[in-house]
């Protein structure tokens, strides 16, 4: 469903990304894991194009981006369309209640119906566990409950796929279970998912593929068994007795 090939991007002299590879069929979760810097942050955000890559291509669907060709802005949104996106620090209008937080993108992106689009918000809402704080501003709201609306933003736009950076990282330990639940109960409703994260346990129970990056490269890829209780590289096995 959604494929890269041969991923390359610097920033200046820096090379980020030295050639990845990664495939994501439908309803699975794929989740990334590796050390800060190693570039996973970088390849979440090529797979919606808020990077541009040098060098790979993209496909979601049936659209490709290859990115040795010139490429409009045109494409970038439509591909675009299909992703959503999750980021660590929320990312909301701060002057727009929680609704029209998620009603935004439908409404100016989606062009649909002011009443259609807030029947389908508070939905989601009551979804993440949020049905009584539609009319309350982000500023009124817990970071476990921003993040919640983020990603009812995110699903209000029916993406085929959606993108987490680091969703719980910016929250207070006791805020990340409620996060996480929401993103647990989208994977077992068949929800195609790719997670940078470094809640380990979360990978452990929810991801069909674990990626371990280093240094810009996948050193490693596997089940979650494959990669916590079995990993074959050193650096992989020195990353996780480091989290012990
Ligand atoms: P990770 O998510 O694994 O911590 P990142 O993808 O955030 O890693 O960053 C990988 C490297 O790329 C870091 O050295 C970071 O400083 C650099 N980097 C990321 N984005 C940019 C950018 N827009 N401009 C310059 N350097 C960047």
């Amino acid at each position: 469903m959604l494929s890269v090939k041969d991923l390359h991007i610097q920033f200046g002299n820096l090379k980020v990304l030295k050639g990845v590879d990664l495939n994501v069929d439908k309803g699975k979760v794929v989740v990334i894991i590796g050390p800060s810097g190693s570039g996973k942050t970088t390849l979440l955000r090529c797979l919606n194009v808020l990077e541009t890559p040098n060098r790979g291509v993209l496909t979601i669907n049936d659209q490709t981006l290859d990115f040795t060709e010139t490429i409009t802005k045109k494409d970038i949104r439509s591909l675009r369309r299909l992703t959503g996106m999750v980021f660590q620090t929320y990312n909301l209008f701060p002057h727009f209640t929680a609704l029209q937080n998620v009603t935004e993108g439908p409404i100016t992106v989606q062009k649909r119906k002011k009443e259609e689009a807030q029947k389908k918000a508070s939905e989601l809402l009551q979804k993440v566990g949020l049905g009584d704080k539609e009319q309350y501003y982000p500023f009124q709201l817990s970071g476990g409950q921003e993040q919640r609306v983020g990603i009812a933003r995110a699903l209000a736009m029916d993406p085929e796929v959606i993108l987490f950076d680091e969703p719980t990282s910016a929250l207070d330990p006791e805020l990340v279970g409620e996060v996480l639940q929401v993103m647990k109960d989208l994977a077992r409703e068949g929800m195609t998912m790719v997670v940078v994260t470094h809640e380990m346990n979360f990978a452990k129970e929810v991801a069909d593929e674990v990626l371990f990056m280093d240094g810009g490269h996948v050193i490693e890829r596997g089940t979650p068994s494959d990669i916590f209780e079995h990993p074959q590289h050193e650096r992989t096995k020195q990353f996780l007795n480091l989290l012990n």
